[in-house]
């Protein structure tokens, strides 16, 4: 009986020892090779030491020696490796153009650091911290100023559920409508710091002030005729966009797409019809969408859709995929529905539907070569929303999780989120990471070159 435990000791060591190592080595990450030399000495060890029988002894070896085989790499990739692989992404979904797309779009900044394992702390430290010059100083201290004393949030929210008359005729003669538009066009070519500044200082006063004025200046749709608008597009709405003198909104999320914003149902058609009197190809649109904000002000309406063309008339794609254009907001078909009233903020806000609306194809962000790369643009400038949100540093814990979503293609408009934000500022423990994150933006950004027109690809 002595014997008998003695010996299921001896073998509960040896097996703990085995265990032990294997854990140590995992835990340790080491590679193949130093593994099998490990254990190989372990085993030597046991074959040496141990007291059991030749037939178990080489049992044990067997694993062993297959281990060593996979030390072949060639073997390993032909017998291992591949087939693993195989089966894996037999198990996976397939993944769509455009989430390709989405995947493919932008950049991480810093951020990425974050999921290495050892972010490289220095790297941040040494990030440039972006800082006014005097003319974006005097527009805080003068126009902004101005603004913050117009502004009664009790009235606007409570009383009239809009901004008054006069507050409307000020933002828009004072240029906050084309913050980010450059001069050239007639705008105030602010850096992305001076924007969040100002949009900082105008949500100490109103929410709906600050996410009125943070829309035009973000996706809708400025932004994106800036980086990928043909020089018509730019030189007919800059100008107008940065005088007040078109009011955008950005028409994405609908009644079935939210989060998932890649899975719009809305559809444009390339088909010829009548316009202006004579007849062209253009694109024949259906949509639904909600959640708009400054839709029921809104003049010019930035539009994602999904784009077909069934007849190829435009080439051999039939499915082009996600493309943005830019709809006038009294375009035969376009409705704009009753106003929404989100979380008790008096922003303008509602539904935009669109019936047989029939537009030219140069109502395409960019012209028809850009025709199917809307949800690119759509990724890449996001950074801009994510900068408007960190404009208001206790939005970052209510806007974070819905934009890290979009972020990664799935959903959430920054803008919508920025009146969380409105009141509770003064966190000046934040603010150098609000002006790192907004140094960032640029950093975002990405040319209309990086663009693949889709008859390239
Ligand atoms: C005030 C306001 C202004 C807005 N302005 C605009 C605008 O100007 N333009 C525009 O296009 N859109 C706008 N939106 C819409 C906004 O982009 C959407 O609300 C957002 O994308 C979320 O979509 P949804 O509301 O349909 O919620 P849903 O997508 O239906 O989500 C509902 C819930 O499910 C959760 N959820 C969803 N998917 C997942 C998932 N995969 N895993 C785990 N949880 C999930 C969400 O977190 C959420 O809690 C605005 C919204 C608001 C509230």
């Amino acid at each position: 009986m002595n014997d008998v435990a003695q010996s299921a000791g001896v073998f509960l060591a040896w097996a703990m020892l085995f265990l032990g190592v294997l854990l140590i080595l995992a835990y340790r990450r080491s590679s193949l090779g130093r593994s099998s030399c490990v254990l190989g000495i372990l085993l030597l060890a046991y074959w040496a030491l141990g007291s059991f029988p030749e037939w178990w002894k080489v049992l044990v070896s067997i694993p062993y020696a297959l281990l060593l085989l996979l030390n072949i790499r060639p073997l390993r990739l032909r017998a291992v490796t591949r087939p693993f692989l195989r089966s894996y992404r037999r198990l996976l979904p397939s993944m769509s153009a455009t989430e390709r797309e989405a995947l493919d779009a932008g950049t991480v900044w810093w951020d990425g650091e974050l999921f290495t394992g050892g972010p490289d702390w220095q790297k941040l430290m040494s990030a440039k911290v972006p800082t006014l010059t005097a003319e974006e100083q005097a527009f805080l201290d003068g126009p902004c100023e101005d603004l913050c004393a117009m502004l009664d949030d009790w009235d606007i929210t409570h009383a009239r559920a809009d901004l008054p008359p006069e507050v409307w005729k000020f933002i828009k003669s004072q240029g906050f409508f084309g913050m980010i538009v450059p001069r050239r066009y007639g705008g105030l070519e602010f850096s992305a710091y001076a924007h969040s500044c100002v949009l900082v200082k105008i949500a100490s006063r109103s929410g709906t002030a600050s996410s009125t004025i943070a829309v035009p200046n973000s996706l809708g749709p400025a932004e994106l005729l800036l980086h990928y608008g043909t020089e018509a597009q730019k030189d007919h709405f800059l100008p107008r966009l940065a005088r007040g003198e078109e009011v955008p909104c950005f028409a994405l999320t609908g009644p079935r797409a939210g989060s998932d914003a890649a899975a719009i149902p809305d559809i444009g058609v390339i088909c010829r019809g009548q316009w202006q009197g004579s007849e062209i190809v253009g694109i024949k649109l259906n949509f639904s969408k909600r959640y708009i904000t400054l839709a029921p002000v809104a003049t010019v309406v930035g539009l994602a859709f999904r784009l077909f063309d069934p007849d190829r008339l435009m080439g051999e794609r039939t499915d082009l995929g996600i493309t943005c254009a830019l709809i006038p907001r009294d375009t035969p078909g376009v409705t704009i529905g009753r106003r929404h009233f989100p979380l008790n903020v008096a922003f303008q806000n509602g539904p935009i539907l669109g019936a047989d609306v029939f537009v030219p194809i140069d109502s395409i962000i960019g012209g028809f070569p850009l025709a199917g790369q809307g949800w690119r643009m759509l990724v890449e400038q996001l950074g801009v929303c994510i900068g408007g949100v960190r404009a208001h540093p206790p939005a970052i814990q209510h806007a974070d999780r819905p934009l890290r979503r979009r972020r990664a293609g799935l959903g959430a408009h920054g803008g919508a989120h920025l009146h969380h934000g409105c009141r509770a500022l003064g966190h000046r423990g934040r603010d150098r990471r609000r002006r790192k994150a907004v140094g960032a933006v640029r950093h975002v950004e990405i040319s209309r070159d990086r663009i693949r027109p889709h008859d390239r690809q």
